[in-house]
């Protein structure tokens, strides 16, 4: 999410005349976009304003900026704590500095807020609804991002439109809960019925999304996976906790026997589809028994792909307020080790047997001498070819494999006689 509003402030201020530079000493503005969801984070964020305080006093004097999850609605405190930052913005809402840069600059600022503008990549994020409803114990974006907030499905469309047209050949629809989109607007239209306004648009070759709540992840959204051509058969699904009580206490709403009979159907119903998924281990009270219906879960469903993090209290959330962060430091650690060795091998094995099979992808670029691009699954293939282009989509068979990625050779196209 804050990697797309960072691509909207940049494509708006390049509408406005100005371009990146790779140095905050040769910058006229520097813009920090914060992330809160850990305090380490946070933590980060604090120290490079703090860094970035004596270019306030060179002659070039930047303006800086802070936006994202770390500027709520109230910015007394950010004020007081950072006098020398000269915008506050809130996630999404860098309208602020963009009107302080047009009086800078003397450039109307009208119309440089929207949809991309500057040339983007080939693939591109699209927020389709802002905030989240779900307030779950352990979590500070509700309380940073607001209440949910769904863009129509009209001006979903035309945005994409419009980065078809730029060279843009897979989106990815963003939220944090992208599943309850639409419940807030006329008709209340559901992702589905987006997945398929999209699904119609010329020279869009693929579509993704993310990410899902268990709860919210409707019978529509996984047959339009199913049966939509250009829906990318993968699916963002976190569980967060294996076991009933932590997941009660992490106020998620459902069970570890709903989270698997979910999986069984979206198996059952979408071939081939990968799964990912998001863990959080030492939660408040959660002991070595619990912890092991997490370890279980992962060992039983096999992820593609398994983003664990250690829990860490976010002040002003539920648990903060009301439970006791009491898992010893040491125990996180090692269960996050636990968790990652077993992925690993999970993923050795699940990627090893792939070699031999062939995929389509999307090329995405080049790194370390090698083009890489993702198939369908989202799997990273590299490979090796003289003639590949950025934004085609070519077929490549595996050749080697990695927990990480996939290796394979490009096959040339079949000249039809
Ligand atoms: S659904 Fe996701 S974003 Fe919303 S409160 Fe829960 S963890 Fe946070």
């Amino acid at each position: 999410m804050n990697k797309a509003d960072s691509e909207r402030l940049e494509s708006a201020m390049g509408q406005m005349g100005l371009s990146s530079t790779d140095s905050p000493m040769n910058a006229d503005v520097i813009v920090l976009n914060s992330c809160v969801v850990r305090q380490s984070a946070e933590d980060k964020v604090t120290g490079l304003l703090t860094s970035l305080k004596p270019l306030k006093n060179t002659a070039r004097n930047p303006i800086l900026g802070l936006m994202g999850c770390m500027v709520g609605p109230n910015q007394d405190t950010l004020k007081k704590k950072f006098p020398y930052v000269d915008v506050f913005m809130q996630p999404q809402q860098y309208e602020p500095l963009i009107d302080v840069l047009g009086e800078k600059l003397g450039v109307d600022p009208e119309g440089c807020v929207g949809p991309l503008s500057a040339k983007p990549d080939v693939t591109a994020y699209i927020p389709i609804i802002h905030g989240c409803d779900k307030f779950c114990s352990f979590c500070i974006i509700p309380y940073r991002r607001g209440r949910e907030i769904s863009r129509t499905v009209d001006e979903v469309v035309f945005e994409t439109k419009q980065l078809t047209q730029k060279g843009v050949k897979e989106i990815t629809l963003l939220g944090q809960n992208v599943d309850s989109y639409g419940h807030d607007l006329p008709g209340k239209p559901d992702l589905g019925d987006l997945l398929t306004a999209l699904n119609e648009l010329e020279n869009l070759e693929r579509i993704r999304f993310l990410t899902s709540h268990p709860n919210d992840m409707s019978d529509h959204i996984i047959d339009s996976v199913a049966n939509l051509n250009k829906v990318c058969e993968h699916i963002n699904l976190p569980f967060q906790a294996g076991d009933d009580t932590v997941l009660n206490n992490m106020r998620r709403g459902y069970t570890n026997y709903h989270y698997r009979d979910l999986i069984d159907k979206i198996r059952s119903r979408i071939p081939n589809v990968s799964l990912s998924t998001d863990l959080i281990v030492g939660f408040c009270g959660e002991t070595d028994v619990q912890f092991e219906k997490s370890l279980q879960l992962i060992e039983d469903i096999r992820f593609d792909k398994l983003h664990a993090a250690s829990y860490s209290t976010r002040k002003g959330t539920i648990s903060d307020r009301m439970m006791t962060d009491d898992v010893p430091l040491e125990t996180k650690k090692k269960r996050l080790e636990i968790i990652e060795t077993v992925q690993k091998d999970i993923l050795t094995e699940s990627n090893a047997s792939l070699v031999g099979e062939t995929f389509e992808i999307l090329v995405e670029g080049r790194k370390r001498g090698k083009w890489f691009g993702r198939n369908r699954n989202d799997k990273l293939i590299y490979f090796q070819s003289e003639a590949a282009r950025k934004g085609e989509m070519i077929n490549v068979i595996i050749v080697d494999s990695s927990p990480w990625s996939l290796s394979g050779t490009k096959i040339p196209e079949q000249v039809s006689l």
